[in-house]
């Protein structure tokens, strides 16, 4: 058992804060990219990585996709925000290494990682598969505390992690890989709630913003078999809608085109990213209608109170999804021909993707090609 201190963060052009670290074995180095600041771009660095442990699986990761989260977090928009920040919860990579105990991969295989690497296992909400409500706090793969290394954990930027194999997803065969990463987030958080709420033959279902969480709501919501409409604020947007599996897409500036739908919804998802106004979509749905927000802008959302009691609507959120509904989304992926639509990018123009998504102007998914880390 190796005990190692003063681990140095080499955030390029930034003070170096020391950490004081303790672990079990001496970590590796891996290349990333990250912030020390909210306010400075991205920018190579190097972290460290666990050795593997009896139950870790070690991947260098091929594909990183880029979640608006990332930007939220990296920017300190939502509160908490520990530096120097790795983002990147959309991975895909070659199994390198695995532990003596490990069975679900072997060396070789294609892994992935979402959005959390631990959880306590054992609260009622882990016991249910739910590992994204642990009663402790799930370990998020970025920007949590890290159990193993001390200080917090590194996300999907970078050239490899290292993650138990409980939550290590497998990626069935046959599915473009780089296309494949944005499912590990954007396509488990648009599944979960869908299948919750159970949406099917039947309903009319309202996809909000088309982005990256948005168009895999489109996805899913057509793949269940329902009537899917799309609200989008860029007219550009349209003839994409309706290729992506929207039945109907409305710009949601139309205010006239927006009266024609009201009370008319089961449910509707809303992937917004910024600030907008709830109660223009609450009034969309029928009695007992629901709708669930997945996007979290920075600041609060008003809800009038007469769009939730008049008629009776619910109002509800959903976060990610539990590791083992993760796995069947990936497996439902392969069966039905599903993957995001992407851009490719190598990591050096991340920071230009990063102005690209919050201008609306990402179709659908920015993806990092991590061979590019190397160059
Ligand atoms: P994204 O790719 O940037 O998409 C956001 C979409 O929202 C945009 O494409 C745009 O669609 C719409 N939009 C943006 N600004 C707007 C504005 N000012 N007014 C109205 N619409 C606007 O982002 P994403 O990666 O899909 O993430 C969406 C949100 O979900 C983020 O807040 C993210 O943090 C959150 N998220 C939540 C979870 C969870 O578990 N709940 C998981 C992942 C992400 P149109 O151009 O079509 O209008
Ligand atoms: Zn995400
Ligand atoms: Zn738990």
């Amino acid at each position: 058992m190796t005990e190692a201190k003063g681990l140095r963060l080499l955030a390029s052009g930034e003070p170096r804060p020391t950490l004081q670290v303790f672990f079990l074995s001496m970590p590796t180095t891996a290349r990333a990219f990250g912030t020390s600041a909210a306010v400075n771009p991205l920018a190579p660095m190097s972290i460290p990585r666990r050795e593997p442990g009896p139950t870790d699986v070690e991947m260098e990761i091929l594909f990183c996709g880029v979640c608006h989260s990332d930007v939220h977090t990296a920017r300190s928009e939502w509160p908490g925000t520990q530096y120097a920040c790795v983002p990147g919860h959309e991975i895909v990579g070659r199994v390198t290494r695995v532990g003596a105990k490990v069975t679900k991969v072997k060396v070789g295989d294609i892994g992935a990682t979402g959005c959390m690497v631990d959880s306590c296992r054992t609260c009622s909400s882990c016991r249910q598969g739910l590992e994204q409500f642990c009663t402790s706090g799930a370990t998020f793969t970025y920007n949590s505390p890290d159990k193993h290394l001390g200080g917090h954990t590194f996300g999907g930027y970078s050239s490899a992690i290292v993650v138990d194999e409980a939550f290590t997803l497998r990626v069935p065969k046959g599915l473009d890989l780089a296309a494949t990463a944005p499912l590990l987030c954007a396509g488990i958080t648009t599944y979960s709630p869908l299948r919750h709420w159970k949406v099917g033959p039947g309903q009319k279902v309202g996809v909000v913003g088309l982005g990256g969480l948005g168009h895999m709501g489109v996805k899913f919501a057509r793949a269940f078999g329902a009537h899917v409409v799309l609200f989008t604020t860029s007219p550009s947007k349209v003839a994409d809608g309706l290729r992506l599996g929207a039945h109907e897409v409305v710009v949601s500036t139309d205010a006239a085109a927006m009266a024609k739908h009201a009370g008319s919804f089961h449910f509707i998802l809303d992937c917004v990213s910024a600030q907008h106004d709830l109660n223009a979509y609450l009034a969309l749905l029928k009695l007992d209608g629901t709708l669930t927000l997945v996007g979290v802008p920075e600041q609060p959302l008003a809800v009038h109170a007469f769009s939730v009691i008049m008629p009776r609507r619910n109002f509800s959120g959903s976060c990610i999804g539990g590791i083992a509904e993760t796995q069947e989304m990936l497996e439902f992926c392969a069966q039905h021909g599903i993957v995001s639509d992407i851009e490719l990018i190598p990591i050096q123009q991340i920071n230009e993707a990063w102005t690209r998504m919050i201008k609306q102007d990402v179709r659908y998914r920015f993806v990092i090609d991590m061979a590019s880390l190397k160059a």
